[in-house]
């Protein structure tokens, strides 16, 4: 939760899809912001490696774990594990997303589930052991990455957007449950950024209704991920701040 001192040099930071997108700029940010970066993805690896060569690169450091943040056993396990060797997690970026776009009225349940299971029993799998290792130390920061879509809706992306709208509502509620024992959690609402999430999405259309007319770049999320794990953020919690360009 602190920024480039020594305290932040023995501590850990936990970001889930780390590997690519906008989770390694995340990634990046954490380890300049002086923490251990654990980074996690599903399936992955050359990604995760090379963002561990770029942290190393930088002078940080950092390790992977691969783990669908989805499967309440497999994460479990994992996350024991990580937990085990790191005690002092003091961030969680819980980041791991994916999209499954499709008109409601066609959409099939398996892509219901698989977008609200990601995002929410993610945030269940990933946030409730990381919070049960920070109360004792009564210090962390936990951001949960949503979406623009959660705020007003998209064509196409009802499960992406009920998952999203749960992140935020999941994250007010934990935030005022822990908000006296020293920890703070808060949401971060991107709109379009430049990832391969979009690669299929109709930017040109989308873009007309970004009043600073161009996508935003990962690390421009980033920046405002590591202000809310920093002390800088110190009073701020329950929030959701949007990274849009200007999107209402
Ligand atoms: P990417 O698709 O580029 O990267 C997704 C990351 O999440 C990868 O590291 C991927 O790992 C990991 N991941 C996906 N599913 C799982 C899972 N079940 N378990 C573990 N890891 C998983 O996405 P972006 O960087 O674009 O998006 C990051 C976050 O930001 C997401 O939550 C997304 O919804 C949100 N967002 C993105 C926007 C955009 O315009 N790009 C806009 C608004 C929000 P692997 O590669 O191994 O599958």
């Amino acid at each position: 939760m602190t920024d480039s001192n020594d305290r932040a040099k023995t501590t850990t930071a936990i970001v889930t899809g780390g590997s690519r997108g906008i989770g390694r700029a995340i990634a990046l940010e954490m380890s300049r912001a002086g923490h251990f970066v654990v980074i996690t993805y599903r399936s992955g690896a050359e990604a995760a490696e090379e963002t561990l060569d770029l942290i190393r690169q930088a002078g940080g450091d950092g390790e992977a774990a691969a783990f669908d943040v989805a499967d309440s056993a497999g994460a479990g396990e994992a996350m024991e594990a990580l937990l085990s060797r790191h005690d002092a997690v003091e961030v969680l970026v819980n980041n791991a997303g994916i999209a499954a776009d499709q008109l409601f009225v066609m959409m099939p349940e398996r892509d219901w589930d698989a977008v609200i299971d990601t995002t929410l029993k993610g945030f269940y799998n990933m946030t409730k052991p990381v919070l049960k290792a920070m109360i004792p130390r009564k210090r962390g920061a936990v951001v949960s990455i949503a979406s623009v879509a959660a705020l007003v809706g998209n064509r196409g992306q009802a499960n992406y957007s009920a998952a999203k709208a749960g992140l935020i509502g999941a994250s007010r509620s934990v935030a005022s449950e822990v908000a006296r024992l020293g920890i703070r959690v808060n949401v971060v609402a991107p709109g379009l950024i430049e990832t391969e999430m979009i690669e299929a999405a109709p930017v040109k259309e989308i873009k007309s209704r970004i009043p600073m007319a161009r996508i935003g770049r990962p690390e421009e999320v980033a920046k405002v991920v590591r202000f809310l794990c920093s002390d800088d953020a110190s009073y701020v919690t329950g929030q959701t701040l949007s990274v849009n360009g200007g999107m209402f």
